[in-house]
């Protein structure tokens, strides 16, 4: 196929991006930063947001992957943050239906446990009233015996009841993606392994800053208007060396996740419970396929990169779920995959991780860089309204040639179609030529949803040039995401894009000679590069189930 390599695309990107001058620069892909890249780019302003690492690869790929209504903030009080999650939540949904999935949630209610049945039906239904949630989705209290049928290998010895109520599932790294993929379309530039080293001032202003090729070491200045930084956990990083770090700070807290097939635990629906013998705290258990995960721990943690996973949080997982589902008897050899994130929290003294808000919060430097920091997955609109807001309030020479903030009734890449069930209906003639392809059509079309189209016509020509092919479709699928998707690194296609390095690993060594046979050339990066790459992405196969 002669479509351009990796390495083609991207230096001809880099080559405009040392060419323009952009109104806003956004320091970070991740969700926070994408989302101004869409909010900023719809508006009319020239912008470029720069990722050091891959889209997604910071907390963006690392959440329990749930659009919250919020109902743990109910315990901290916190109303207002409860009703606008709850209404943006309706919003994500509408506008990425492929990649939002409202799921019945199930919170049992145990001997010992932090709520009553009077407390958790009051609670939910102060939930749902502040979250806007129809009346179809609202929620069912559940006598033990209700609960047992609901979920049959619930401990029964300690069931006092449950409730039913709505939780909305995503892909939080797929869903970065997709705002980024919209973003472009509106005319924003997006680059992974680039680097903000060094802000650059226009007299006491700020007026771009000094860039890193991550992959070839070279630097370039950009020179923008204005730079928004929404470095997540490592938003502290950039104000320092804008001078700026000063006043409120973050404080990361570190949140781990377990994957076990599903078979081991094959659960109904997704569960909300409390840990036993940790008063007041609750984790998730959530089916995802032929996976299902659980979690997560919240414990302070120092650092932004890389937070391990340690024995101590295994236990802590695999207690509360063995304590919860006796019969399942889950070891550390069950785990499959993990992962570990960290939360950028606002510090507050004398707080726990856990007591902390979730509550975003915007600053303002006197070189005029903003930061956008804290906040929530779901709450990722109103954040990159707010940021680009201030942008433009301070910068009046463009707010003048822009529009109001309208991402509200944007559609995201991947939800141009009307039903699922008619719009798979319509591929299902073209997935019929394709080996292998009618069994994981929607499977394909959660991740890329009216996208998938394109996918299958990738994948028919390249099963066109070669008949003997046993899987044309994941191929197809690499080389989608390599054109349309940024995908440079195994790491890239693996885990954020695809999600197989934590929902279907057995899937990944299936795959490997495959793909690998294809993935260099593609690729277009030296011999030298791509070994470097694959060594990456060895350690880090075999790191997520490295507990130290
Ligand atoms: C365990 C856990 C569970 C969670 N569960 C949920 C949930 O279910 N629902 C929900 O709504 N929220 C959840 N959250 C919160 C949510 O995941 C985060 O609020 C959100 O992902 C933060 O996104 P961000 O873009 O601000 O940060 P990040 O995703 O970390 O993005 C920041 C990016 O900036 C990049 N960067 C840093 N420095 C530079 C630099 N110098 N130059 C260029 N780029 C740079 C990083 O590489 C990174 O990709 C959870 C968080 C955790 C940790």
């Amino acid at each position: 196929m002669s479509l351009p390599t990796a390495a083609a695309l991207r230096s001809r990107k880099l080559a405009e991006i040392q060419n323009t001058t952009y109104d806003l620069l956004i320091i970070g892909g991740g969700i926070t930063g994408a989302g101004i890249a869409l909010d900023a780019s719809s508006r009319g302003l020239k912008t470029l947001l720069i990722e050091k690492n891959d889209f997604a690869s910071g907390t963006s790929s690392k959440s329990t992957k749930l659009i919250h209504g919020g109902l743990r903030y109910l315990k901290n009080f916190e109303f207002g943050l409860v009703r606008e999650v709850g209404h943006e939540r309706a919003i994500v949904w509408k506008n990425a239906p492929h990649l939002v999935h409202p799921e019945k949630m199930l919170l049992p209610i145990v001997e010992g446990g932090s709520l009553s049945k009077l407390g958790a039906s009051v609670g939910i239904y102060l939930y749902d009233y502040l979250a806007g949630v129809k009346a179809s989705e609202r929620r069912k209290m559940l006598s033990a015996e209700e609960t047992a049928k609901t979920e049959p290998f619930l401990n029964k010895q300690i069931l006092k009841g449950g409730a039913l109520y709505t939780e909305y599932r995503t892909d939080d790294a797929r869903l970065t993606v997709e705002i980024l993929k919209t973003a472009e379309r509106f005319g924003a530039t997006v680059i992974n392994y680039a680097k903000a080293e060094k802000p650059v001032y226009q007299g006491k202003k700020i007026g771009g800053f000094e860039i890193r090729d991550e992959l070839t070491g070279d630097t370039f200045s950009v020179k923008a208007s204005g730079v928004i930084n929404a470095a997540g956990p490592w938003v502290d990083e950039i104000r320092k060396a804008d001078g700026s770090l000063s006043g409120k700070y973050l404080k990361l807290s570190k949140g781990v996740h377990l994957v076990f097939p599903f078979k081991k635990l094959p659960v109904n629906q997704s569960l909300y419970f409390d840990v036993k013998g940790d008063k007041g705290r609750m984790i998730f258990l959530i089916p995802r396929g032929r996976a299902v995960y659980a979690g997560t721990t919240d414990t302070f943690y120092d650092y932004a990169d890389n937070p391990n996973v340690t024995q101590e949080d295994v236990c802590y997982i695999l207690d509360a779920v063995n304590a919860l589902f006796p019969e399942a008897k889950l070891t550390e050899n069950d785990v499959e995959s993990t992962w570990s994130g960290v939360r950028p929290l606002i510090m507050e003294e004398g707080k726990s991780a856990s007591e902390l808000s979730r509550k975003d919060e915007l600053f303002v430097s006197e070189t005029g860089m903003i930061t956008i920091a804290g906040g929530k997955l779901t709450g990722y609109r109103q954040m990159a309204r707010k940021s680009v807001d201030t942008f433009l309030r301070n910068t009046p020479e463009l707010q003048a040639k822009c529009k109001p903030c309208f991402t509200e009734t944007i559609k995201l890449a991947g939800a141009g179609f009307e039903s699922k069930t008619q719009f798979l209906q319509t591929l299902k003639d073209s997935a019929g030529q394709i080996p292998g392809s009618l069994l994981v059509l929607e499977s394909l079309f959660d991740k890329y949803g009216s996208e998938t189209d394109v996918i299958l016509n990738m994948a028919y020509d390249i099963y066109s040039e070669n008949r003997t092919l046993e899987n044309p479709l994941v191929l197809a699928e690499l080389l989608y995401t390599i054109q349309h998707e940024w995908v440079v690194k195994p790491s890239d296609f693996y885990n954020r894009r695809t999600g197989l390095l934590y929902f279907n690993r057995p899937k990944v060594t299936e795959t490997a000679r495959l793909i690998d046979a294809h993935f260099a050339e593609w690729s277009g990066f030296s011999p030298t590069q791509w070994a470097e790459f694959n060594k990456q992405w060895n350690h880090e196969y075999n790191e997520v189930l490295n507990f130290q």
